[in-house]
């Protein structure tokens, strides 16, 4: 009866799963949950237990043409009452992924609140979501079992009285939830109402990406700010090899998703807002898999090894006379800056600081005056003492040199100065230093000296979008 409608079709009611609608409609229409699962065309009618997938992928386990017809209900609007639409949004292939979702629903049981049940005669499809554990209309605890025999009610096409032994589990005992959790659960239920929603997006949006290798590089990005370590290594390869577009068997799983959002504090809403600098975006791009970004500053304790070697985060590339550098990098041990030469790109020192303060620390040793230093480099007096800060800084000349300069014991909160000497540049559109001279009546050299603190150098390479508009620390690369 290919264009047989029933005669009798109940209105959808808000929230319900596509199950537990065919049930109702099976149930108004006096046929059995097995006969409309045939009418339905169910692929595994041998296995009723497995009727929850119509929840998950519906079209590829059924005939939704079929039901379109049966119910007069549009495929779209079917759709709806399943988990298909968050599902295509992690992958836009045809072919289902059951394994998205996975971790995060429950397939073995039906879970239900007693209450909605003798309202409306309905099981909602976010119940089926592992962490939602009560009902927000009542508020009351999900139950998945008769509460006369114990047994589990099975997840698929159900028909009152819903368990073998006959006993209404509409007369459940409903358990009123405590304040604390009703608002955590709430809360979830607020996410995955813009989860499943397929007016809604969960990727940053970047240009020229899907979707999927834009929410990759979104991941990577809030891995990457280093305050909290949420992924594995292989982890990151995984989304890496996705950004990049590389055909495999990478996908990124909702519980991961969810795992990493709630980490760093953002919800999916907040997550698809995100704003990703381009440096980022090329970066992760970019294959860096032949670099080897470590420190190569001899003296260094970081010297060969990568750790301390962080991503500016305020510049996409680095100039110096006519040469660019991409991925400019910071060792926060020795303060020196590393990037990749666009025309050899090699690893190397992307400005002159490491070789002019070779020179000055010989001619220093030497015994040379300042004056004398000045005119053999040919530098003014404000880049000596920058450079001199340094030396000291890193005790790379000796005791007695540096206790002539009669430089102070940096202060414990260092930063804090730093932060206020930042307010003030941005605020009065002045250079770090003269900011520093006018709050605290520093020196070129104290300033220079306190500057090289690692704290100082972390403070101000690498998360500056928190503290400091990006126009103004790049004045501070011109000083
Ligand atoms: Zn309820
Ligand atoms: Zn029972
Ligand atoms: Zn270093």
């Amino acid at each position: 009866m290919p264009n047989e409608r029933f005669t009798i079709r109940p209105k959808i009611i808000q929230g319900e799963s596509l199950t537990s609608y065919l049930s109702r409609v099976a149930l108004r229409n006096c046929i059995s949950p097995l006969q409309m699962l045939k009418l339905i065309e169910f692929k595994n009618v041998r296995n009723v237990k497995l009727g929850y997938s119509i929840d998950l992928y519906p079209g590829l386990v059924s005939n939704l043409k079929r039901i379109e017809n049966l119910t007069d209900q549009a495929i779209c609007e079917l759709e709806l009452m399943t988990f298909w639409p968050l599902i295509r949004k992690f992958c836009q292939v045809t072919k289902g992924q059951w394994s998205i979702i996975r971790e995060v629903t429950e397939k073995r049981f039906l879970k239900y609140c007693s209450l909605c049940l003798q309202e409306t005669g309905t099981f909602k499809l976010l119940w089926q979501v592992s962490e939602i554990q009560i009902c927000n209309i009542h508020r009351v605890k999900l139950l998945h079992s008769c509460p006369e025999c114990n047994k589990e009610i099975n997840y698929s096409l159900v028909h009152p009285p819903f368990c073998s032994c006959k006993s209404r589990i509409r007369k459940g005992k409903s358990e009123k939830c405590d304040v604390t959790l009703t608002k955590k659960q709430l809360l979830i239920y607020e996410e995955w109402e813009y989860l499943v929603d397929p007016k809604t997006t969960i990727s940053p949006k970047i240009k020229g990406l899907n979707s999927q290798r834009a929410m990759a590089i979104g991941l990577l990005y809030l891995n990457s700010t280093n305050e909290y370590k949420i992924t594995s290594t292989n982890y990151s390869i995984s989304l890496r090899n996705i950004a990049i577009g590389e055909k495999g068997k990478y996908v990124i799983t909702m519980k991961k998703f969810l795992d990493i959002l709630r980490k760093a504090g953002l919800t999916p809403e907040q997550f698809s807002n995100l704003e990703i600098p381009l440096y980022f975006i090329r970066d992760t791009l970019v294959a860096r898999k032949n670099i080897n970004m470590s420190c190569l500053t001899p003296w260094c304790k970081s010297f060969g090894s990568a750790d301390q070697m962080k991503r500016i985060s305020h510049l996409d590339c680095f100039k110096n006379n006519k040469l660019k550098f991409s991925q400019p990098s910071i060792c926060l041990d020795c303060g020196i800056k590393y990037g990749v030469g666009t025309h050899d790109g090699l690893w190397q020192s992307i400005d002159d600081f490491f070789t002019l303060s070779e020179k000055i620390k010989e001619l220093m040793l030497d015994g040379k005056s300042r004056r004398q230093i000045r005119s053999i480099v040919g530098i003014g007096d404000f880049l000596l003492n920058r450079v001199v800060g340094y030396l000291a800084f890193h005790r790379l000349i000796p005791n007695e040199v540096i206790r002539k300069l009669k430089l102070e014991v940096c202060p414990k909160d260092i930063v804090s100065y730093f932060k206020k000497i930042v307010e003030c540049a941005t605020d009065k559109r002045i250079g770090f230093f003269s900011s520093a001279h006018k709050l605290f009546g520093w020196t070129s050299l104290e300033y220079y000296y306190y500057y090289c603190h690692p704290e100082v150098q972390r403070f101000l390479f690498l998360f500056p979008n928190r503290h400091i508009r990006n126009k103004n620390i790049a004045k501070l690369h011109e000083d």
